[in-house]
């Protein structure tokens, strides 16, 4: 709180009282601190890869280091990683500005879900295939509903991209569909790491992440479920998750289906 006070005289100027005004400064500090740790958090996120690929180029520039092929492909290979990184990271920093400025820029259009869907998954069954991980499918023959078509193949994405990631070989991920009249259900489980109870509340947050290491060595850039939650936010729906650690974790969406 900040605090303005300002005495009250009657007409002989004796004091009578005084009048206190308390400001509530506990949001606007709070909004201040977290733009402070964003520009913080996205200036560390593109230090790291931007340190890597000079050292590693300029080595590759002394004398006689290019005619060692084996160090130049090893060298080049990382550079190469760490670009995808940092294209990666400023893709998903400009969507979720997207997001977040205008909100309304979500274009609502007539689409099937199970379409949607199909369209995605060999892109999900490559990424799970290659960990050995099973991906199971539950879907209705259609699921029509209004909405924009693009920013929920990148919710589905990001969240079965997840799944996979935070899940050991031979496990299984599994994306399940239902519908009413008026909704869509979206259940996306995995039988992975799980996450600590702790951090349940936080892991929609702008670079949240419960294991930093891991989440960077699968190429996360810490923003995917931040994005997800905006995506489900704007087309008017719900996002809920829960989770086991050791066990596995479920996210669970509703979307109006918005028709009529
Ligand atoms: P990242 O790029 O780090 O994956 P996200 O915003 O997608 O960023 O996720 C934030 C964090 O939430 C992850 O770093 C991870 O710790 C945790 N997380 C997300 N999905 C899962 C999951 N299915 N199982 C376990 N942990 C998860």
């Amino acid at each position: 709180f900040e605090i303005v006070a300002a005495p009250i005289f009657n007409d002989s100027y004796d004091l009578k009282g005084a009048v206190l005004v308390f400001y509530e400064i506990t949001e606007l500090k709070r909004v201040e601190e977290m733009r402070k740790d964003f520009v913080a958090n996205v200036s560390h996120e593109l230090k790291t890869p931007l340190t890597s690929i000079r050292g590693f180029s300029e080595t590759l520039l002394e004398d006689g280091a290019l005619e060692d092929r084996e160090l130049t492909e090893r060298f080049l290979t990382i550079i190469n990683n760490e670009s995808q990184r940092l294209q990666a990271l400023v893709k998903d920093l400009l969507e979720l500005s997207r997001l977040e400025k205008d909100e309304l820029q979500i274009r609502m259009e007539r689409l099937d879900f199970r379409k949607m869907v199909d369209t995605i998954m060999p892109i999900i069954e490559q990424h799970a295939e290659s960990k050995q991980i099973q991906v199971q499918l539950e879907l209705p023959d259609s699921v029509i509903m209004r909405g924009d078509e693009d920013r929920l193949k990148q919710l589905v994405i990001n969240l079965m991209n997840n799944a996979v990631n935070y899940t050991s070989s031979n496990g299984s991920v599994r994306l399940k569909v239902t519908h009413s009249n008026d909704s869509v259900f979206a259940e996306i489980s995995d039988t992975g790491l799980g996450i600590p109870e702790d951090s349940l509340d936080r892991i929609f947050e702008r670079f949240y992440r419960v294991d930093k290491a891991r989440s960077r060595n699968t190429g996360g850039t810490g923003l995917g479920l931040a994005i997800v939650k905006h995506v489900v936010e704007a087309h008017g729906g719900t996002i809920s998750v829960s989770s086991e650690v050791n066990k596995g974790t479920t996210f669970s969406i509703r979307l109006p289906k918005a028709l009529g």
